[in-house]
């Protein structure tokens, strides 16, 4: 009964997650026979010229580590204007914006005394370093902020270890990478309020592996500053297990180092509107990726998305009436400056932005989208999108937010905003990590993601 009226509970609270939705299932009507056979073409051109995974390769080879304030950004920068030249698009540019420069160093931690045992850990993004010998200390395991404020005094001068694993019950992993990931992100700010003396954060991840996941964090400045790591699950799990049998005690060692900003940029460039070419539709990711892999799903595979979208749109013979811009935003893993600068460049020309799409979320299977976009407005679009559908990208989520970090600030001006959904069942073994590198993209997948997007590209700048 208990386990049954929690999985009943676990369910009402997931139904309430989960933005209103019109599955493909519930489609009224047919989709247009003109939009169903573009869509068709797009899909089949994507797939036979097998190009979006050349796009790829092509980025993580020129620009393998592109952490913003990195001199590998200005690579990917470099490139990312070459490649539009390529493809042939107008009006390329870089857009300047000063982002964060963050440098990783030396890091290390161990279980010290009886039980030593290596921890695998990263630096969390931002965070400061350790005195040179490291710290040493007692370490408490949490699950929640309230948990550790509940110790109060007993966390004095100790490390705290945040474990609270990703929720399994969740059907989008990255609603369950929401509900952790407070942990990661204001974890040092909650183990400096309480006196403790740095952090250690189990890895944002659905998987039991051997490699840390980093990730931003963040410090206030009205607490005291302690260091922030990330621990692979597989050790996150053996520590826990030491501390049910007593005491223990983590040497901590971080290297890492905060520089003055520096200047990057966004990368912009554009397939002209054939009758309205003031107004825009934006299609973007973000160019900058974690410095540990070569950043392939998070965010290469957007970046092959949106480039490969309007190549495809070309090839195919397809100019819309607006013009759709494509986007390379800059320091979205770590500061958002791409995005904020790019809606404070552009803030004059707001209205003349009639849609946005973000794809963010790996280059897996595409599966449709979230929009913003609510009532009446959300249903033409999905009628406009039921073509989709055979391409198994037919869910539609209505009223679900901006659809991605980078287009946040377009959002909140209140342009229409749209996130691809790809299936992440498997994003999170990836995230943040050295392993997230080519071998772990489907081209066929990641092919008909950029297929996805040219389509709906068009159809919102045809509206
Ligand atoms: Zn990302």
């Amino acid at each position: 009964m208990r386990t049954a009226a929690l999985l009943a509970a676990a369910i009402v609270l997931v139904a309430c997650k989960v933005p209103e939705s019109s599955s493909s299932a519930a489609a009224s009507t047919a989709a247009d026979p003109l939009l169903a056979a573009r869509c068709a073409q797009l899909a089949d051109r994507a797939l036979a010229d097998n190009h979006a995974i050349e796009i790829l390769k092509g980025l993580v080879t020129a620009a393998p580590k592109r952490l913003s304030g990195s001199p590998g950004y200005n690579d990917a920068v470099q490139w990312g204007l070459a490649t539009m030249r390529e493809i042939g698009l107008e009006n390329i540019r870089a857009e300047p914006c000063m982002v964060p420069c963050w440098v990783r160093g030396e890091e290390r931690a161990e279980v010290v005394g009886a039980g030593a045992m290596p921890l695998r850990v990263c630096a969390l993004g931002g965070s400061i370093a350790t005195p040179e010998h490291g710290i040493e200390a007692e370490v408490i395991e949490v699950r929640t902020f309230e948990q550790l404020q509940e110790l109060g005094e007993k966390a004095r001068g100790k490390i705290v270890f945040f474990n609270r694993p990703m929720p399994r019950i969740l059907r989008r992993t990255g609603q369950a990478y929401g509900e952790a990931v407070p942990q990661r992100s204001n974890g040092a700010i909650e183990a400096g309020k309480v006196g403790a003396i740095g952090a250690i954060v189990r890895s944002m991840t659905t998987t039991i592996d051997e490699y840390p996941h980093t990730g931003a964090m963040h410090y206030d400045e009205a607490v005291t500053k302690v260091p922030a790591a990330a621990v692979a699950t597989v050790d996150a799990e053996a520590l826990s297990a030491q501390l049910k049998l007593g005491p223990v005690r983590v040497h901590l060692v971080l290297g890492c180092q905060t520089h003055p900003d520096v200047p990057g940029a966004n990368v912009v460039g554009e397939l002209r509107g054939s009758e309205r070419p003031d107004e825009v539709v934006v299609i973007g990711g973000h160019l900058d990726a974690w410095d540990l892999g070569r950043g392939a799903h998070d965010d290469g595979t957007g970046i092959a998305h949106v480039l490969e979208a309007v190549r495809l749109l070309k090839a195919c013979g397809v100019r819309p009436k607006r013009t759709i811009r494509v986007v390379l935003f800059a320091n979205e893993e770590n500061g958002l400056r791409g995005a904020l600068a790019y809606a404070e460049t552009h803030k004059d020309e707001m209205s003349l932005h009639k849609a946005a799409i973000e794809t963010d979320g790996g280059g897996f299977s595409p599966q449709g989208f979230s929009t913003s976009l609510r009532d009446a407005e959300a249903e033409a679009v999905r009628k406009l999108f039921l073509p989709l559908q055979d391409l198994g990208a037919g869910a539609f989520a209505a009223g679900a937010g901006a659809g991605g970090a980078d287009i946040g600030p377009l959002h909140k001006a209140g342009v229409p905003c749209f996130g691809l959904w790809v299936d992440g069942q498997r994003y999170f073994d990836y995230h943040h990590t050295a392993a997230d590198d080519l071998p772990m993209v489907n081209e066929r997948e990641l092919a008909l993601g950029a297929a996805v997007i040219a389509y709906a590209a068009s159809v919102l700048a045809n509206r």
